[in-house]
Formats: structure tokens, sequence, C-alpha cells
């Protein structure tokens, strides 16, 4: 196995975020850490973007990762927007890059064609399912000879390029925070490494930039551990030096579970609105697994970066919980001046950006400016409680358990809308209550009731767009928590 880079010096690490949704506060708290170590070191912090997958990558996603990580005050020496001496940092402004290494190792025999078509793999994992065998490519292709091999893909046959992975031993690495690690080659599928269309895989694309960019640490979360063997066994088929592997635990909810988007807001823009302030979630993020020392909990980013080291980081899964963070804001709104808590009202929802999407709403509503406060103060608030209302918070023949789904497929529905504007709001709801064959007139009261806590209101879809993306989905997963507890 290549040697291990060491593990002193300035270092270079990076987040490599997949612009595929909303800023989740996992990638604010694995940034946290890169930026840190890379300060610690008087080294850099890459930001890179991971967009091999073109269907689901999009550019929106890509700006509010961007400007939410900024809002963090988690800045990037070099990226897609500030460059740097390692460009392009998009993946997919660098497909030859891939190329050309899958070429290198198909011609020092650690990759090779695979020209199997869909619909046999399709047939293989049929067959594998039905066996109750363990899923995986069978390496037919393996053993086509290389002449062979080339004339097919002369001829314009299509084919993927897969890592010949060794048939037996095992592959073993070490990890910062959880000493060696190891797998069963036997385990390992000949992973993709190049798609037909000609773009890479993840492992393919990750392990070439870290490599190309000079990372010396990736700094990632344990998701990733299972990805890891492919990794070391690209970098020994390459002849690179592995970099310090330093897999950081998920965040987790109080019960343990994973934290995900269905049940707990995890978009930092949800923080945001809800007015919780950056240097509190960031500071929230660091107690995250890191302990400063002694009891203490709060302190600054440069605080952190004083003190830190990986002995000071656990493996025990950080719990993301909310008293916690809303604990850790009221430190940091008591240290704020009276003019500074006044800008961050305004700059939070009492500004003129906000108040503007407001008017088209209250206009023809409000007769005297003391009733606007009292009309519109649902714009204001994150969650409602919805104990006033809780007799109708209900659609006729559907019982709780049953509403409860409903809403929370109603949630995914609305974050996969490419727009939160109210014309997209209210298709994809019109086209629910179709599907569902619920009466838009039952499904729009019910979502009245769950997005303002009252029976009239301003147009639902104009209400929801002006509230928000993360509000209006907080509130429908409150809600459907609600309804299954009553
Ligand atoms: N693109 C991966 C992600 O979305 C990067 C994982 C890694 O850091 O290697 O998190």
């Amino acid at each position: 196995m290549a040697s291990e880079r060491r593990d002193a010096g300035p270092a270079r690490v990076r987040i490599a975020p997949s612009p595929t949704g909303d800023p989740h506060v996992g990638t604010a708290y694995i940034a946290l850490f890169n930026y840190v170590f890379a300060r610690k070191t008087g080294g850099q912090f890459v930001l890179r973007i991971e967009d091999t997958d073109r269907a689901r990558s999009r550019a929106d996603s890509e700006r509010k990762i961007l400007s939410a990580l900024r809002w963090l005050g988690l800045t990037w020496d070099e990226g897609p927007d500030v460059g740097g001496p390692h460009g392009p940092y998009r993946q997919s402004e660098r497909g030859p890059i891939y190329r050309d290494h899958a070429e290198q190792l198909i011609a020092a025999g650690k990759a090779y064609r695979c020209f199997c078509t869909p619909e046999r793999l399709e047939q293989l994992r049929a067959e594998q399912r039905a066996a109750k065998a363990a899923f995986g490519y069978d390496r037919r292709c393996r053993g086509i000879d290389t002449g062979e091999s080339r004339r097919r893909a002369e001829a314009g046959e299509p084919y993927t390029v897969r890592l010949a992975v060794p048939r037996d031993g095992t592959t073993t690495w070490h990890d910062r925070l959880r000493g060696p690690l190891s797998f069963d080659n036997a385990q390992v599928d000949d992973q993709i490494l190049l798609k037909s269309d000609g773009m890479p895989t993840y492992h393919l694309a990750n392990v070439v930039d870290d490599h190309a960019m000079g990372i010396t640490h990736v700094i990632r979360a344990e998701e990733w551990i299972s990805s890891t063997p492919k990794h070391v066994l690209l970098y020994d088929a390459f002849g690179w030096p592995q970099p310090v592997w330093v897999h950081m635990s998920l965040l987790r909810n109080p019960d343990k579970s994973k934290i995900s988007k269905r049940k707990n807001p995890v978009s930092i823009d949800y923080y945001r609105d809800v007015g919780i302030l950056p240097d509190a979630l960031r500071n929230f993020l660091g107690i995250m697994g890191f302990s400063f020392g002694g009891d203490r909990e709060v302190f600054s980013l440069d605080e952190m970066i004083d003190v830190f080291s990986w002995d000071k980081v656990s493996v025990g899964g950080p719990v993301f919980d909310l008293d916690k963070l809303r604990w850790m804001n009221e430190q940091y709104i008591h240290q704020l001046s009276h003019e500074q808590l006044a800008d961050a009202l305004i700059d939070w929802r009492l500004g003129r950006d906000y108040l503007l999407r407001l008017m088209p709403l209250f206009r023809e509503r409000i007769k005297r400016f003391d009733e606007f406060i009292p009309a519109a103060w649902y714009f204001f608030a994150g969650e409602i409680d919805y104990a006033p209302v809780a007799e109708k918070l209900t659609i006729p023949g559907i019982k709780p358990a049953q509403l409860r789904k409903l809403l929370l497929e109603l949630v995914d529905r609305y974050d996969a809308l490419e727009a939160f504007r109210a014309a997209e709001l209210e298709v994809a709801t019109r086209a629910f209550a179709d599907d569902k064959q619920i009466k838009t007139k039952h499904l729009f009261m019910l979502l009245r009731l769950v997005v303002t806590g009252r029976t009239a209101s301003p147009p639902l879809f104009d209400t929801m767009e002006a509230l928000g993306k993360e509000i209006t989905r907080a509130r429908l997963r409150t809600a459907a928590a609600w309804i299954a507890g009553r």
C-alpha cells in the first residue's frame, strides 16, 4: 500500500458538496471542521462542486449552498466562484481529466471496459435477488483481452470502465479518528469509474480531484466509509500516496436516528429563516463531537481554531438537539448591543424586502396600520400552536395516521419543486389532490390551517410563497406530527 501523507504542516482540505438540494446542516458541520483545520495548520480550504450527476444537479442548489456557507462565515480559499490554481472547481467542467485517468488505469491493467448491457445487468440483479445473494457485478468482462476490448470500443460499442478490485485479501487504511479500518476485497464490487456517457462516477472524480488539487486530509462524514476501500484501491492503482482519512460522525436526532429532511428541518436556510444567528449555528455545530475543554460551550471561531486538535473530536454520534440550539442562540442574542439586535431583526424579517413581499397580500386587508401585525403575525412566526384549531385539522374520511402520511408526502413534493412560487405550488397541490383522490376544497382548507393557523387568510399559495419553502414545509411537518399524536 502506498504510504500515508504526513499528518503535519499546512493542510489542504476540501468540502465537496453535490448541488442536488438545499444547503444541508451536515454540509455546514463538515465544512466547519475542514475550515478550522485548514486555519489551524495555516493551510487552505477548497470548495469543489461535485455535479457529475447531471440529472440531479441544479445551479440554484449550488448558489444556495455557497451563500449558506458564506452566511456562516466559512469562506474558502479556492472554489468555483473565487477561482484558484487548481481549477476548474466544478466537476462537470473537468470531463477530459477523468477520461484520461480512466484510460491510464485501463493501460495499466487496473481497470477494464465492461460491455454488459443495462438489460444483462438488470437480469443479473434479478437472479441475485431471487437467490437472495449479495448484489454485485459478476466480472464477466474482466477476462476480455485488451486488444479485443480496444477494438470493440473503437467500433463504437458502448461500455463503462470498471475498477479491477483484487479478488481476495483485504484493504486496510488508517482513520485519524477511528484507527485502522478494513474491508474484505471480496465484498468490494468492481466499481464503475466511467459511465457509458463518458461521465465519471463519484469515486473516480473524487479521487482524481483530491489528488490533482493536492488535498492532504479528506475530512468527511462517516457515510462515506463504505466508499473508502474503493478510494484506497484507486490511490494504489494510480500509485499515489493516500491522504489522511478523517470520517466524522453523522448528526443524529436525540433518539439516535439519522437526521433527515422528512423528519427535521435540515436546511441551513430554515435556521436562518427562524432567526438563528449564524455565529450561534456555527458554535452549535462546533460543539457537535468537539469538546473545547472544561465545560465551555460558547466560543468564537477563532477560539475554536486556537485550541483545535483531532484528539478533542469524538466519534460518539453528535445529537442535533434543537433545544440546545435555541439555548445557544440565546447566548448570542444576549451578547448583542441593542443596535446590533435591532439591525439583526431588520435583516431577518423586519426589513423592506420581506415587507414588500407581504404588501400585495395585505393592502386590501387592513384599514389601519395597527391591524397589520395582528393580521400578519404568522408571517413572523416559526412554528404554530395548533391547539386552538385542533378539531379542524382533518379531512373527511381520512384517518389521522393516513393524514400524517399524506402531509409528509406533500412535504416531499414541495421539496422537489424547481421554484417555490404560487403558480408551481398550486399545480403541485392540485395534482397531489388528484392522485390521492381528495377534494381540493378539503385539502386547501386543511393546508390553510396548517400554514396560517386560521381559517381565513390571503390566497393560500401566495401565502406559502411569501412565507418561503423552509417555514411552509416545517409547518407541514409539525402539523403531521401533531395530527399523529392526537
Ligand atoms: N460529493 C460528496 C458529497 O456530496 C462528497 C463526499 C466526500 O467528501 O468525499 O458529500
